[in-house]
């Protein structure tokens, strides 16, 4: 037995990888007790936006925790929550009118199945039907579970999952394949279609074209299927605008935010609706009521923290910072790209990807873990998927840092995976 008693996510504890002990972050930038400078370069799993630890932020915590710490949330609100809905409002599309809160990225995604399926239900009419996308990922709870890819990660749960229907991602040149499949689900009156927009993350940071999405949006709008954009990831500033929805037209009918939502300093997530699905909930009638809740639903301090972040992204230069990453990025990538070892190389924004060795199956089971081990020892938080190399890094990440990481990957690509 080890001497710590936790058991940690996604960590096989029988490999014995090292877990290292972090006291303190700084931008872009992690300190270990042991004195290691860890160069965060997947935004501590996608959240860490303006970077660790980020003044403002730390500072309207602190503020809000001498005021409210908690409060329930049936029935009763408090300021942070009111600002936070008010100020989502003003710059998340018009139609999106309505702000429901919960606690993670996944609960964002139960929460917005359930009101398309309380929608329905609520007009009488029964449409239940759930589409997906190949490859994709909307967390770990059953109904989030149910709507993402299956495979190893969720095999022995397969009997809580529920059926969905399933539409291929729109590879380059295959992307009609996508959009006949999505025409025929809903045709035959799906109730909705979940969708990452851009970016397909955890499925392997798969990239397709806003044109896509927004045909894909079209199809849906015309048999009135509704369409949920799970922006958990792809949200706030990582693809280059502050929705993925923006590059494409896109206003979906369900909109769910997490990771960025608070600059990635406190657990929080809303769903946003439209009128139309409101108001299939509001009534007289209790048995229509939309049955959700979560103990800290709307948790005050985090609340605060979001009003933070709101108020970072309008006074602060961040679609600049977004920018000048997504250049840098660009140009680190180039580089890589060049490498014998290294195919596939693509960019949406903020975010990098790669695949690292060549095509053999049995060679590239090994490869991953030899990165991450390599990675590990350059001091980078680097965490690949498969074989897939990503960087995704706080906004706030130095030049020099930026330039470190992608020395390390190409070195370690050099050494471990080119064929
Ligand atoms: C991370 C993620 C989720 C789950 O969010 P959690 O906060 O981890 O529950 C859902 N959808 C997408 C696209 C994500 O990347």
């Amino acid at each position: 037995m080890t001497s710590s008693p936790i058991w940690h996510p996604f960590t096989q504890h029988g490999l014995a990888e090292p877990i290292p002990l972090v006291e303190r972050g700084d931008g872009a930038v992690l300190y270990t007790v042991d004195g290691r400078r860890i160069i965060d370069a997947i935004s501590s799993w996608w959240v860490t936006t303006h970077g660790h630890c980020h003044p403002r932020i730390m500072a309207a915590i602190c503020e809000q925790a001498t005021k409210l710490d908690q409060l329930i949330f049936a029935g009763w609100t408090h300021e942070p929550a009111e600002d936070l809905a008010r100020g989502l409002r003003a710059i998340m599309p018009v139609d999106l009118t309505r702000v429901f809160f919960t606690d993670s990225g996944s609960t964002s995604v139960e929460v917005a199945l359930k009101m398309a399926l309380g929608y329905w239900a609520n007009r009488g009419e029964s449409r239940q039907r759930i589409v997906v996308m190949d490859h994709s990922y909307h967390g770990d709870t059953i109904g989030a579970m149910s709507v993402g890819a299956r495979g190893v990660f969720n095999a022995a749960y397969a009997p809580l999952l529920f059926d969905v229907g399933r539409v291929p991602f729109p590879d380059a040149g295959a992307e009609q394949a996508t959009l006949d499949a999505l025409e025929r689900e809903c045709a035959g009156g799906a109730a909705a279609f979940i969708v990452e927009p851009l970016v397909l993350g955890a499925g392997g940071m798969k990239i397709y074209a806003p044109d896509v999405l927004s045909e894909m949006r079209a199809i849906c709008a015309r048999h009135g299927t509704l369409f949920i954009a799970d922006e958990v990831m792809t949200g706030w500033g990582r693809t280059g605008t502050l929705l993925a929805c923006d590059q494409a037209g896109v206003v979906p009918d369900l909109l769910c935010l997490s990771k960025g939502l608070t600059g990635g300093a406190m657990p929080l997530a809303v769903t946003m609706a439209t009128e139309a699905i409101w108001d299939a909930h509001y009534s007289t009638d209790r048995a229509q009521t939309f049955f959700h809740s979560s103990s800290y639903t709307a948790n005050p301090l985090a609340c605060a923290a979001a009003n933070a972040n709101l108020a970072i992204w309008r006074d602060e230069p961040v679609q600049q910072r977004i920018d000048t990453l997504a250049a840098q990025q660009g140009e680190h990538l180039a580089g890589l790209a060049k490498l014998s070892g290294v195919s596939n190389a693509r960019q949406c924004g903020t975010i990098i990807a790669l695949e690292a060795g060549g095509d053999d199956a049995a060679y590239l089971s090994d490869v991953g873990p030899r990165l991450l081990a390599r990675f590990r020892e350059a001091d980078m938080l680097l965490r690949p998927l498969g074989n897939t190399v990503y960087v995704m890094p706080p906004y706030s990440i130095t030049e020099a840092d930026l330039a470190n990481v992608h020395a390390v990957i190409a070195s370690a690509v050099e050494d471990i995976a080119t064929p």
